[in-house]
């Protein structure tokens, strides 16, 4: 660790010990979503007498861990010192807390009554509704979702409403409206940001894919899919009998591979994780082509011929130590699955193998790399994971639990030069390319 970094950290460990954290220091750790630390402080410390704008901070974290009830404490606690206190997030994610803490009513009343407060064309209504949107997808109620979700994309803020028409796509594909959720995919262009771009792709695709496609492909009470309870996950098999591995032996070793992983990530998911097991590449014949993972929905789509721990990697990973992540991308998520992914390779040599022959100067330089966004040699997805894996491998060498629990939770690279200090971390990158790259 870097030197300036030590004596920060030295600093907020004292401070954390002998006195409530102050503002810039709480600031701080929500600027890097390091939540359970500021939870962690404001169960040691008494801030009933804080300033409203610390008990904001808190009411945040708690929201974001998902402990509802607490999160509605802190924020009630800010508004009684300051009726006018709360910035426009918290007041969302206060009233998100009351929907979330079963009290629907409450939550929908009050988000109702901000939007229109500020008109139903304006940035914070189209904010607003997009939330609420969202709660109803959550709660699986994909007529009010749409409802909400289609005032919010009326709004010209582009950057603001891309990721509300992938969430407005979901919504009809839940109700069954294949026509209109196509309608919406295709209002989206390349300009919508990871991780929606990806899923977008695979929601189109797999409706593409077959003419009389049908969303029940993976509709769980079809008798076409066996269904088997694990302890931590929930199988759906389209063929339990496959020659050489049997539902049994699969679900030993998946179950298996799954407490392996979380003992690393320590995921708390809002489900139980369902699985789709098919034996070929797309599921059911004539459907979805598989391999990929729903975190939203702790789903994943799996062929037999996947590895054991790629996919429950995605989805346990996505739900680590209790929290959604900030920001994901490309090179650490699918490194991350390809580094626990339960095989006996050796993931430094697969990467170096796959870098012969690549032009690339720099692990930096495909970060976020898709194919058709290139600029480098096209790199293919085999090549792309086993050097993704390479290097998620190596740098989880160099991080201290706590260090990759921050960088897993925010994968931008300006968040890991943070977590690792500038020195070090351009130590482990240099070290990586030059042992690595040219060899
Ligand atoms: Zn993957």
């Amino acid at each position: 660790m870097e030197n300036k970094y030590k004596i920060l950290f030295f600093f907020l460990s004292i401070s954390f010990s002998t006195r409530g954290q102050s503002f810039t220091e709480l600031k701080l750790m929500e600027r890097h979503a390091w939540y359970p630390i500021i939870i962690k402080s404001a169960q040691k410390k008494q801030y009933i007498d804080s300033p409203s704008r610390i008990l904001e901070i808190i009411g945040n974290a708690y929201y974001y861990a998902r402990k509802y009830d607490s999160a509605i404490l802190f924020f009630n606690l800010a508004i009684s010192k300051d009726s006018n206190s709360l910035s426009l997030t918290s007041v969302i994610n206060l009233e998100s807390s009351y929907f979330l803490n079963n009290q629907q009513e409450r939550g929908k009343t009050r988000l109702k009554t901000i939007a229109k407060k500020n008109g139903i064309d304006s940035f914070v209504s189209s904010f607003i509704y997009g939330r609420l949107g969202l709660l109803y997808l959550n709660i699986n109620k994909p007529d009010s979702a749409i409802f909400y979700l289609e005032k919010s994309v009326i709004s010209k803020n582009i950057k603001l409403i891309r990721n509300y028409y992938y969430y407005l796509a979901r919504a009809y594909l839940l109700n069954r409206n294949i026509d209109f959720c196509m309608k919406i995919l295709k209002k989206l262009d390349s300009s919508v940001y990871y991780p929606y771009d990806k899923l977008s792709k695979i929601l189109y695709d797999s409706i593409n894919s077959t003419q009389n496609y049908k969303y029940n492909l993976f509709n769980p009470s079809d008798p076409k899919w066996k269904m088997i309870s694990g302890d931590k996950i929930t199988y759906f098999f389209d063929d339990t009998i496959q020659s050489n591995k049997n539902a049994n032996v699969y679900i030993l070793e998946h179950e298996k591979a799954y407490n392996k992983i979380d003992s690393i990530f320590h995921s708390d998911p809002p489900s139980k994780l369902t699985m789709y097991v098919c034996s070929s590449m797309r599921g059911q014949a004539d459907g979805i082509s598989v391999g990929h993972t729903d975190p939203i929905a702790n789903v994943c789509y799996v062929g037999r011929w996947q590895t054991i721990g790629h996919e429950i990697t995605h989805a346990i990973s996505y739900w680590g130590w209790g929290y959604r992540p900030v920001k994901l991308c490309r090179l650490i998520n699918e490194g991350l699955s390809v580094t626990f992914d339960m095989q006996v390779n050796d993931k430094i040599i697969n990467g170096k193998n796959a870098l012969i022959g690549c032009r690339i100067q720099s692990i930096i330089d495909i970060w976020d790399y898709f194919p058709e966004q290139g600029t480098i040699p096209v790199l293919n997805d085999a090549d792309y994971y086993a050097i993704a894996g390479a290097f998620v491998s190596y740098l989880y060498g160099k991080c201290t639990r706590d260090q990759f629990e921050k960088i897993v939770k925010n994968q931008s690279i300006d968040n890991i030069y943070f977590v690792l200090g500038r020195e070090n971390f351009s130590n482990i990158i240099n070290d990586f390319n030059a042992t690595y790259m040219y060899k």
